[in-house]
Protein backbone atom coordinates (compact mmCIF):
# COMPACT_ATOMS: atom_id res chain seq x y z
CA UNK A 1 0.00 0.00 0.00
CA UNK A 2 0.95 3.35 -1.17
CA UNK A 3 2.25 5.85 2.21
CA UNK A 4 2.85 9.37 1.77
CA UNK A 5 4.39 9.87 4.96
CA UNK A 6 7.76 9.89 5.95
CA UNK A 7 7.95 9.62 9.60
CA UNK A 8 6.96 5.96 10.26
CA UNK A 9 4.43 4.51 12.87
CA UNK A 10 5.42 1.70 15.57
CA UNK A 11 2.30 0.09 17.46
CA UNK A 12 2.76 -2.25 19.95
CA UNK A 13 0.30 -5.23 19.82
CA UNK A 14 -1.40 -6.28 23.04
CA UNK A 15 -4.60 -7.74 24.41
CA UNK A 16 -6.94 -4.39 22.59
CA UNK A 17 -5.15 -5.40 18.99
CA UNK A 18 -4.46 -9.24 19.01
CA UNK A 19 -6.92 -10.01 16.04
CA UNK A 20 -6.44 -10.38 12.23
CA UNK A 21 -9.43 -7.70 12.02
CA UNK A 22 -7.68 -4.89 14.77
CA UNK A 23 -3.94 -5.68 13.22
CA UNK A 24 -5.48 -4.99 9.99
CA UNK A 25 -7.22 -1.97 11.03
CA UNK A 26 -3.77 -0.77 12.30
CA UNK A 27 -1.96 -1.23 9.63
CA UNK A 28 -4.59 0.27 6.82
CA UNK A 29 -4.56 3.57 9.54
CA UNK A 30 -0.78 3.82 8.88
CA UNK A 31 1.38 1.62 11.45
CA UNK A 32 4.53 0.51 9.81
CA UNK A 33 6.01 -1.45 11.93
CA UNK A 34 4.23 -3.59 14.67
CA UNK A 35 6.34 -4.03 18.21
CA UNK A 36 5.76 -7.48 20.13
CA UNK A 37 6.79 -6.84 23.45
CA UNK A 38 8.17 -9.57 25.09
CA UNK A 39 7.70 -9.10 28.71
CA UNK A 40 4.07 -9.33 28.04
CA UNK A 41 2.15 -12.66 26.71
CA UNK A 42 3.47 -16.24 25.88
CA UNK A 43 5.66 -17.46 23.06
CA UNK A 44 2.16 -18.87 21.53
CA UNK A 45 0.79 -15.47 21.46
CA UNK A 46 3.32 -13.69 19.79
CA UNK A 47 3.42 -16.73 17.17
CA UNK A 48 -0.10 -16.23 16.85
CA UNK A 49 0.55 -12.77 16.27
CA UNK A 50 3.38 -13.21 14.07
CA UNK A 51 1.80 -15.65 11.92
CA UNK A 52 -1.09 -12.48 11.43
CA UNK A 53 1.05 -9.74 10.53
CA UNK A 54 2.70 -11.95 7.78
CA UNK A 55 -0.52 -12.74 6.08
CA UNK A 56 -1.84 -9.18 6.38
CA UNK A 57 1.89 -8.35 4.92
CA UNK A 58 1.33 -11.11 2.25
CA UNK A 59 -2.34 -9.61 1.30
CA UNK A 60 -1.06 -6.11 0.93
CA UNK A 61 1.93 -6.77 -1.50
CA UNK A 62 4.29 -5.32 0.36
CA UNK A 63 6.44 -5.30 3.40
CA UNK A 64 5.55 -5.05 6.89
CA UNK A 65 8.14 -4.48 9.57
CA UNK A 66 7.98 -6.70 12.92
CA UNK A 67 10.45 -5.46 16.35
CA UNK A 68 10.44 -7.84 19.10
CA UNK A 69 11.31 -6.23 22.55
CA UNK A 70 13.17 -8.40 24.90
CA UNK A 71 12.27 -7.35 28.40
CA UNK A 72 16.26 -6.78 29.76
CA UNK A 73 16.44 -6.88 33.07
CA UNK A 74 13.67 -5.23 33.98
CA UNK A 75 12.11 -5.24 37.33
CA UNK A 76 7.96 -6.23 37.61
CA UNK A 77 5.71 -6.79 39.87
CA UNK A 78 3.80 -10.15 39.88
CA UNK A 79 0.34 -11.16 39.42
CA UNK A 80 -3.29 -9.97 41.12
CA UNK A 81 -5.89 -11.67 42.24
CA UNK A 82 -8.08 -9.54 40.25
CA UNK A 83 -7.61 -8.82 36.33
CA UNK A 84 -7.93 -5.15 36.77
CA UNK A 85 -5.47 -4.65 39.36
CA UNK A 86 -5.86 -2.52 42.53
CA UNK A 87 -5.97 1.23 43.02
CA UNK A 88 -3.53 2.59 45.66
CA UNK A 89 -4.48 6.15 47.25
CA UNK A 90 -1.99 8.23 48.76
CA UNK A 91 -0.95 8.00 52.03
CA UNK A 92 -2.34 3.70 52.19
CA UNK A 93 0.31 0.93 52.98
CA UNK A 94 1.22 -1.52 50.56
CA UNK A 95 3.93 -4.26 50.35
CA UNK A 96 6.03 -5.65 48.31
CA UNK A 97 7.29 -9.38 49.24
CA UNK A 98 8.61 -12.47 47.72
CA UNK A 99 5.42 -14.68 48.57
CA UNK A 100 4.67 -15.52 44.89
CA UNK A 101 0.27 -15.60 45.79
CA UNK A 102 -1.89 -13.51 44.00
CA UNK A 103 -1.66 -9.72 45.27
CA UNK A 104 -4.26 -7.35 46.62
CA UNK A 105 -5.26 -4.06 47.55
CA UNK A 106 -2.29 -4.64 50.78
CA UNK A 107 -0.04 -6.51 49.00
CA UNK A 108 2.05 -7.86 45.61
CA UNK A 109 5.08 -10.04 45.15
CA UNK A 110 8.34 -8.19 43.79
CA UNK A 111 10.06 -11.71 42.92
CA UNK A 112 13.29 -9.81 42.85
CA UNK A 113 15.38 -10.61 46.24
CA UNK A 114 18.17 -8.28 45.05
CA UNK A 115 16.00 -5.34 45.56
CA UNK A 116 14.94 -6.30 49.04
CA UNK A 117 18.75 -6.67 49.79
CA UNK A 118 19.72 -3.24 48.56
CA UNK A 119 16.91 -1.24 49.83
CA UNK A 120 17.04 0.56 52.93
CA UNK A 121 13.92 2.25 54.90
CA UNK A 122 13.79 6.20 52.97
CA UNK A 123 14.12 4.11 49.72
CA UNK A 124 11.81 4.99 46.90
CA UNK A 125 9.96 2.56 44.75
CA UNK A 126 8.35 3.77 41.47
CA UNK A 127 5.92 1.89 39.25
CA UNK A 128 4.16 1.54 35.97
CA UNK A 129 6.95 4.37 34.46
CA UNK A 130 7.04 6.06 38.08
CA UNK A 131 3.32 6.78 37.92
CA UNK A 132 2.87 4.95 41.57
CA UNK A 133 5.75 6.46 44.01
CA UNK A 134 5.78 4.30 47.26
CA UNK A 135 8.33 4.93 49.90
CA UNK A 136 9.78 2.29 52.32
CA UNK A 137 9.33 2.54 55.59
CA UNK A 138 10.27 -0.94 57.04
CA UNK A 139 12.28 -3.64 55.32
CA UNK A 140 13.99 -7.02 55.29
CA UNK A 141 15.45 -9.43 52.52
CA UNK A 142 12.36 -10.61 51.46
CA UNK A 143 9.81 -8.11 52.28
CA UNK A 144 9.18 -3.90 52.23
CA UNK A 145 6.28 -2.67 53.53
CA UNK A 146 5.72 1.34 52.32
CA UNK A 147 3.36 4.39 52.04
CA UNK A 148 2.05 5.32 49.19
CA UNK A 149 3.09 8.90 48.37
CA UNK A 150 1.69 9.15 44.38
CA UNK A 151 -1.22 7.14 43.90
CA UNK A 152 -3.23 5.11 40.95
CA UNK A 153 -3.69 1.53 39.87
CA UNK A 154 -1.37 -1.14 40.39
CA UNK A 155 -1.60 -3.91 38.03
CA UNK A 156 -0.54 -7.40 36.43
CA UNK A 157 3.68 -7.32 35.78
CA UNK A 158 4.03 -3.76 36.42
CA UNK A 159 7.63 -2.00 36.00
CA UNK A 160 9.32 -1.24 38.78
CA UNK A 161 12.50 0.89 39.36
CA UNK A 162 14.75 2.17 42.33
CA UNK A 163 16.05 5.13 41.23
CA UNK A 164 18.36 5.77 44.54
CA UNK A 165 19.87 2.32 44.31
CA UNK A 166 22.86 0.63 42.32
CA UNK A 167 21.36 -2.60 41.16
CA UNK A 168 23.83 -5.69 39.86
CA UNK A 169 22.09 -6.24 36.26
CA UNK A 170 23.32 -8.64 33.32
CA UNK A 171 22.38 -7.31 29.99
CA UNK A 172 20.33 -10.30 29.32
CA UNK A 173 18.07 -12.33 31.83
CA UNK A 174 17.92 -16.80 30.37
CA UNK A 175 14.19 -15.52 29.97
CA UNK A 176 16.09 -12.91 27.20
CA UNK A 177 18.20 -15.69 25.61
CA UNK A 178 15.16 -17.90 25.00
CA UNK A 179 12.65 -15.19 23.95
CA UNK A 180 15.74 -14.07 21.63
CA UNK A 181 16.02 -17.60 20.31
CA UNK A 182 12.61 -17.89 20.11
CA UNK A 183 11.64 -14.85 17.85
CA UNK A 184 14.70 -14.98 15.79
CA UNK A 185 13.24 -18.61 14.81
CA UNK A 186 10.01 -17.01 13.96
CA UNK A 187 11.54 -14.67 11.72
CA UNK A 188 11.46 -10.53 13.49
CA UNK A 189 13.29 -8.01 11.93
CA UNK A 190 14.54 -6.23 14.24
CA UNK A 191 15.58 -6.99 17.99
CA UNK A 192 14.83 -4.13 21.06
CA UNK A 193 17.08 -4.75 23.80
CA UNK A 194 16.07 -3.02 26.49
CA UNK A 195 18.24 -1.78 29.66
CA UNK A 196 21.22 -1.69 27.63
CA UNK A 197 23.85 0.01 29.66
CA UNK A 198 27.23 -0.45 27.64
CA UNK A 199 28.28 -1.41 23.90
CA UNK A 200 29.38 -5.00 25.27
CA UNK A 201 25.39 -5.73 25.85
CA UNK A 202 25.02 -4.59 22.25
CA UNK A 203 27.88 -6.98 21.01
CA UNK A 204 26.34 -9.72 22.97
CA UNK A 205 22.91 -9.81 21.91
CA UNK A 206 24.08 -9.04 18.00
CA UNK A 207 26.29 -12.57 18.65
CA UNK A 208 23.35 -14.61 19.38
CA UNK A 209 21.06 -13.37 16.99
CA UNK A 210 23.81 -14.01 14.54
CA UNK A 211 22.36 -11.73 11.41
CA UNK A 212 18.97 -12.75 11.61
CA UNK A 213 17.70 -9.65 12.81
CA UNK A 214 18.93 -6.04 13.21
CA UNK A 215 20.05 -4.67 16.74
CA UNK A 216 18.02 -1.60 17.92
CA UNK A 217 19.30 -0.09 21.54
CA UNK A 218 16.75 1.14 23.99
CA UNK A 219 18.36 4.07 25.50
CA UNK A 220 16.71 4.28 29.01
CA UNK A 221 19.56 4.19 31.49
CA UNK A 222 21.64 6.86 32.56
CA UNK A 223 25.09 4.55 31.77
CA UNK A 224 23.10 4.38 28.07
CA UNK A 225 23.12 7.95 27.72
CA UNK A 226 26.83 7.98 29.14
CA UNK A 227 27.77 5.36 26.83
CA UNK A 228 25.43 6.66 23.81
CA UNK A 229 28.39 7.23 21.01
CA UNK A 230 29.71 3.86 21.58
CA UNK A 231 26.07 1.96 21.80
CA UNK A 232 25.17 3.59 18.40
CA UNK A 233 28.41 2.18 16.75
CA UNK A 234 27.63 -1.84 17.69
CA UNK A 235 24.04 -1.28 17.37
CA UNK A 236 21.66 -0.81 14.01
CA UNK A 237 19.32 1.28 15.41
CA UNK A 238 17.65 3.38 18.71
CA UNK A 239 15.25 4.20 20.82
CA UNK A 240 14.25 6.95 22.63
CA UNK A 241 12.49 4.99 25.49
CA UNK A 242 11.02 7.59 27.42
CA UNK A 243 9.49 6.00 29.69
CA UNK A 244 12.03 4.26 32.09
CA UNK A 245 14.57 7.25 31.36
CA UNK A 246 12.41 9.51 32.98
CA UNK A 247 12.14 7.77 35.91
CA UNK A 248 15.93 7.20 35.79
CA UNK A 249 16.96 10.30 35.19
CA UNK A 250 14.59 13.42 36.31
CA UNK A 251 12.25 13.80 33.43
CA UNK A 252 13.22 17.83 32.53
CA UNK A 253 16.29 16.05 31.25
CA UNK A 254 14.23 13.84 28.52
CA UNK A 255 13.73 16.42 26.33
CA UNK A 256 17.04 17.97 25.32
CA UNK A 257 18.48 13.93 25.39
CA UNK A 258 15.85 13.10 23.04
CA UNK A 259 17.06 15.72 20.68
CA UNK A 260 20.60 14.74 21.12
CA UNK A 261 20.13 11.31 20.28
CA UNK A 262 17.67 11.81 17.44
CA UNK A 263 20.38 13.98 15.56
CA UNK A 264 23.15 11.59 16.19
CA UNK A 265 21.22 8.68 14.67
CA UNK A 266 20.27 10.76 11.83
CA UNK A 267 23.80 11.43 11.32
CA UNK A 268 24.93 7.58 11.66
CA UNK A 269 22.39 6.70 9.18
CA UNK A 270 20.78 4.60 11.58
CA UNK A 271 17.00 4.72 12.73
CA UNK A 272 15.71 6.06 15.94
CA UNK A 273 12.19 5.66 17.04
CA UNK A 274 10.68 8.07 20.01
CA UNK A 275 8.65 5.93 22.38
CA UNK A 276 6.48 6.19 25.58
CA UNK A 277 3.58 7.88 26.04
CA UNK A 278 3.21 9.92 23.37
CA UNK A 279 -0.50 9.90 22.85
CA UNK A 280 -1.12 8.28 26.64
CA UNK A 281 -4.49 10.08 27.07
CA UNK A 282 -5.76 8.14 24.67
CA UNK A 283 -5.58 5.21 26.38
CA UNK A 284 -8.67 6.13 28.04
CA UNK A 285 -10.21 8.81 25.44
CA UNK A 286 -10.60 8.98 21.66
CA UNK A 287 -8.56 12.50 21.59
CA UNK A 288 -5.30 13.47 22.72
CA UNK A 289 -4.85 16.39 24.85
CA UNK A 290 -3.05 19.16 22.80
CA UNK A 291 0.37 18.61 25.04
CA UNK A 292 0.63 15.05 23.19
CA UNK A 293 -0.44 16.23 19.74
CA UNK A 294 2.76 18.44 19.86
CA UNK A 295 4.84 15.95 21.57
CA UNK A 296 4.42 13.74 18.61
CA UNK A 297 4.89 16.59 16.37
CA UNK A 298 8.05 17.75 17.98
CA UNK A 299 9.79 14.53 17.44
CA UNK A 300 8.74 14.06 13.87
CA UNK A 301 10.85 18.15 13.45
CA UNK A 302 13.29 16.61 14.97
CA UNK A 303 13.27 14.39 12.39
CA UNK A 304 13.16 11.09 13.97
CA UNK A 305 12.87 7.88 11.91
CA UNK A 306 9.34 6.62 13.84
CA UNK A 307 7.39 7.50 16.86
CA UNK A 308 5.99 4.77 18.48
CA UNK A 309 2.74 3.88 20.39
CA UNK A 310 2.79 1.39 23.86
CA UNK A 311 -0.03 0.74 25.91
CA UNK A 312 -2.36 3.30 23.34
CA UNK A 313 -2.42 0.62 20.63
CA UNK A 314 -1.28 -2.50 23.35
CA UNK A 315 -4.28 -2.31 25.64
CA UNK A 316 -6.00 1.02 25.14
CA UNK A 317 -9.66 1.18 24.52
CA UNK A 318 -9.04 3.37 21.07
CA UNK A 319 -5.63 1.65 19.51
CA UNK A 320 -7.31 2.50 15.65
CA UNK A 321 -7.95 6.04 16.55
CA UNK A 322 -4.25 6.88 18.56
CA UNK A 323 -2.70 5.57 14.77
CA UNK A 324 -5.23 7.66 12.70
CA UNK A 325 -4.15 10.57 15.11
CA UNK A 326 -0.55 10.00 14.79
CA UNK A 327 -1.08 9.72 11.11
CA UNK A 328 -3.15 13.39 10.90
CA UNK A 329 -0.42 15.04 12.99
CA UNK A 330 1.93 13.43 10.83
CA UNK A 331 1.40 14.17 7.60
CA UNK A 332 0.20 17.65 8.96
CA UNK A 333 3.90 18.35 10.08
CA UNK A 334 5.21 17.25 6.66
CA UNK A 335 3.37 19.78 4.79
CA UNK A 336 4.46 22.52 6.89
CA UNK A 337 7.22 24.25 4.71
CA UNK A 338 9.36 24.94 8.53
CA UNK A 339 9.43 21.31 8.69
CA UNK A 340 10.91 20.82 5.70
CA UNK A 341 13.40 23.95 6.15
CA UNK A 342 14.00 22.14 10.13
CA UNK A 343 15.06 18.53 8.57
CA UNK A 344 17.14 20.55 5.56
CA UNK A 345 19.11 23.13 8.14
CA UNK A 346 19.95 19.85 10.36
CA UNK A 347 21.31 18.12 7.65
CA UNK A 348 25.30 17.42 8.84
CA UNK A 349 27.98 17.06 6.06
CA UNK A 350 27.97 14.10 4.22
CA UNK A 351 30.61 11.14 4.49
CA UNK A 352 33.54 10.72 1.88
CA UNK A 353 31.99 7.70 0.54
CA UNK A 354 31.31 7.63 -3.18
CA UNK A 355 28.04 5.83 -1.78
CA UNK A 356 28.14 9.28 0.05
CA UNK A 357 27.90 11.42 -2.85
CA UNK A 358 25.50 9.65 -5.14
CA UNK A 359 23.19 9.88 -2.84
CA UNK A 360 23.54 13.38 -1.44
CA UNK A 361 23.51 14.41 -5.63
CA UNK A 362 20.45 12.67 -5.89
CA UNK A 363 18.73 14.75 -3.14
CA UNK A 364 19.98 18.04 -4.89
CA UNK A 365 18.69 16.93 -8.23
CA UNK A 366 15.14 16.02 -6.17
CA UNK A 367 15.52 19.39 -4.49
CA UNK A 368 16.38 21.05 -8.02
CA UNK A 369 14.03 19.56 -10.44
CA UNK A 370 11.12 17.79 -10.79
CA UNK A 371 12.21 14.10 -10.65
CA UNK A 372 9.07 12.12 -8.52
CA UNK A 373 11.41 9.45 -6.76
CA UNK A 374 14.79 7.82 -5.42
CA UNK A 375 15.14 4.89 -6.71
CA UNK A 376 17.89 2.99 -5.02
CA UNK A 377 19.26 -0.59 -5.41
CA UNK A 378 20.08 -2.04 -1.82
CA UNK A 379 20.75 -5.67 -1.19
CA UNK A 380 22.46 -5.05 2.55
CA UNK A 381 20.02 -1.51 2.67
CA UNK A 382 23.26 0.28 3.00
CA UNK A 383 22.95 3.03 0.70
CA UNK A 384 18.74 3.50 1.30
CA UNK A 385 19.95 3.88 4.64
CA UNK A 386 22.16 6.48 3.50
CA UNK A 387 19.42 7.97 1.24
CA UNK A 388 16.82 8.06 3.82
CA UNK A 389 19.86 9.86 6.13
CA UNK A 390 19.71 13.13 3.22
CA UNK A 391 15.45 12.93 3.84
CA UNK A 392 15.22 13.99 -0.13
CA UNK A 393 11.94 16.08 -0.82
CA UNK A 394 10.74 12.90 -3.25
CA UNK A 395 9.79 9.83 -1.89
CA UNK A 396 12.63 6.99 -1.36
CA UNK A 397 11.79 4.01 -3.42
CA UNK A 398 14.40 0.99 -1.89
CA UNK A 399 14.46 -1.81 -4.96
CA UNK A 400 16.01 -5.22 -3.12
CA UNK A 401 15.27 -8.82 -3.77
CA UNK A 402 16.39 -9.47 0.07
CA UNK A 403 13.00 -9.88 2.12
CA UNK A 404 14.60 -8.90 5.12
CA UNK A 405 16.11 -5.83 3.95
CA UNK A 406 12.30 -4.78 2.91
CA UNK A 407 10.98 -5.40 6.06
CA UNK A 408 14.10 -3.73 7.96
CA UNK A 409 14.32 -0.66 5.92
CA UNK A 410 10.25 0.18 6.54
CA UNK A 411 11.23 1.64 9.58
CA UNK A 412 14.01 4.36 8.20
CA UNK A 413 12.74 7.55 7.49
CA UNK A 414 10.34 8.11 3.92
CA UNK A 415 11.45 4.77 2.73
CA UNK A 416 9.12 2.36 0.37
CA UNK A 417 10.61 -0.75 -0.17
CA UNK A 418 9.79 -3.28 -3.31
CA UNK A 419 10.66 -6.45 -3.83
CA UNK A 420 12.36 -7.29 -7.23
CA UNK A 421 14.22 -10.21 -9.01
CA UNK A 422 17.76 -10.36 -8.71
CA UNK A 423 19.17 -8.52 -11.84
CA UNK A 424 22.31 -8.43 -13.62
CA UNK A 425 21.78 -5.56 -16.50
CA UNK A 426 21.44 -1.92 -15.27
CA UNK A 427 19.28 -1.17 -17.94
CA UNK A 428 16.62 -3.57 -16.00
CA UNK A 429 17.78 -1.97 -12.84
CA UNK A 430 16.00 1.47 -14.37
CA UNK A 431 13.14 -0.43 -15.93
CA UNK A 432 12.32 -2.01 -12.35
CA UNK A 433 12.68 1.56 -11.07
CA UNK A 434 10.06 2.95 -13.57
CA UNK A 435 7.69 0.35 -13.20
CA UNK A 436 7.99 0.03 -9.45
CA UNK A 437 7.57 4.17 -9.24
CA UNK A 438 4.23 4.49 -11.71
CA UNK A 439 2.68 0.86 -10.03
CA UNK A 440 3.01 2.16 -6.68
CA UNK A 441 1.68 5.97 -7.91
CA UNK A 442 4.70 7.90 -7.23
CA UNK A 443 4.72 8.76 -10.58
CA UNK A 444 3.23 9.25 -14.26
CA UNK A 445 4.16 7.97 -17.15
CA UNK A 446 5.97 11.09 -18.39
CA UNK A 447 7.47 11.81 -14.92
CA UNK A 448 11.42 11.35 -14.58
CA UNK A 449 13.17 9.31 -11.78
CA UNK A 450 16.66 9.04 -10.31
CA UNK A 451 17.99 5.80 -9.94
CA UNK A 452 20.74 4.92 -8.06
CA UNK A 453 22.53 1.55 -8.04
CA UNK A 454 25.87 -0.44 -8.04
CA UNK A 455 27.31 -2.40 -11.01
CA UNK A 456 28.27 -4.74 -10.63
CA UNK A 457 25.37 -5.97 -9.00
CA UNK A 458 26.77 -8.67 -6.75
CA UNK A 459 29.22 -6.78 -5.15
CA UNK A 460 27.77 -5.33 -2.00
CA UNK A 461 28.53 -1.61 -1.01
CA UNK A 462 29.18 -0.38 -4.61
CA UNK A 463 26.99 2.07 -5.58
CA UNK A 464 28.76 3.92 -8.67
CA UNK A 465 25.82 4.94 -10.64
CA UNK A 466 23.68 8.19 -10.86
CA UNK A 467 20.88 7.72 -13.47
CA UNK A 468 17.87 10.55 -14.37
CA UNK A 469 15.45 8.20 -16.21
CA UNK A 470 12.04 8.21 -17.94
CA UNK A 471 9.39 6.62 -16.47
CA UNK A 472 8.44 5.41 -19.74
CA UNK A 473 9.83 1.78 -20.90
CA UNK A 474 9.83 2.91 -24.27
CA UNK A 475 12.29 5.45 -23.75
CA UNK A 476 14.47 3.57 -21.34
CA UNK A 477 14.90 1.11 -23.87
CA UNK A 478 15.88 3.20 -26.81
CA UNK A 479 18.34 5.67 -24.80
CA UNK A 480 20.19 3.61 -22.03
CA UNK A 481 23.08 1.73 -22.02
CA UNK A 482 23.05 -2.17 -21.58
P1 LIG B 1 8.53 -1.63 28.21
O1 LIG B 1 9.36 -1.15 29.33
O2 LIG B 1 9.19 -2.71 27.44
O3 LIG B 1 7.97 -0.53 27.37
P2 LIG B 1 5.86 -1.84 29.32
O4 LIG B 1 5.38 -2.68 30.45
O5 LIG B 1 5.90 -0.37 29.47
O6 LIG B 1 7.27 -2.39 28.90
P3 LIG B 1 4.48 -1.47 26.78
O7 LIG B 1 4.65 -2.42 25.65
O8 LIG B 1 5.12 -0.15 26.70
O9 LIG B 1 4.95 -2.26 28.10
O10 LIG B 1 2.91 -1.35 27.00
C1 LIG B 1 2.34 -0.54 27.99
C2 LIG B 1 1.30 -1.32 28.81
O11 LIG B 1 0.39 -2.02 27.97
C3 LIG B 1 1.91 -2.39 29.72
O12 LIG B 1 2.27 -1.89 30.97
C4 LIG B 1 0.79 -3.40 29.84
O13 LIG B 1 -0.08 -3.06 30.89
C5 LIG B 1 0.07 -3.27 28.53
N1 LIG B 1 0.45 -4.32 27.60
C6 LIG B 1 1.21 -4.21 26.53
N2 LIG B 1 1.32 -5.38 25.86
C7 LIG B 1 0.62 -6.26 26.55
C8 LIG B 1 0.36 -7.66 26.39
N3 LIG B 1 0.81 -8.36 25.34
N4 LIG B 1 -0.37 -8.26 27.34
C9 LIG B 1 -0.84 -7.55 28.39
N5 LIG B 1 -0.64 -6.25 28.57
C10 LIG B 1 0.07 -5.60 27.68
MG1 LIG C 1 10.83 0.38 28.94
MG1 LIG D 1 6.51 1.01 27.91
Amino acid sequence: MRRTRNVKIVATLGPASDTYDMIKALFTAGADVFRLNMSHGSHDEIREKHRIIRQIEEESGGSICILADLQGPKLRVGVFASEDGEMLEEGARFRMDLDTAEGDATRVCLPHPEIFAALEPGSSLLVNDGKIRLKVDECGPDFANCTVIAGGVISNRKGVNVPDVVLPLAALSNKDRKDLEFVCELGVDWLALSFVQRAEDVLEASDLANGRAAILSKIEKPAAVKNFEEILKVSDGIMVARGDLGVELPVQNVPPIQKRLVRKCRSAAKPVIVATQMMESMIDSPVPTRAEVSDVATAIYEGADAVMLSAESAAGSYPIEAVTTMNNVATEVERDPTYTQIIEASRESKGATIADGIVSAAREIAETTNIKAICCFSQSGTTAALVARERPRVPIIAMTSVARTARQLTLYWGTNCVIVEPLDRFKMAVVQSARAATRQGYAEKDDMIVVTAGVPFNVPGSTNILRVAPCDERLIFNSDPE
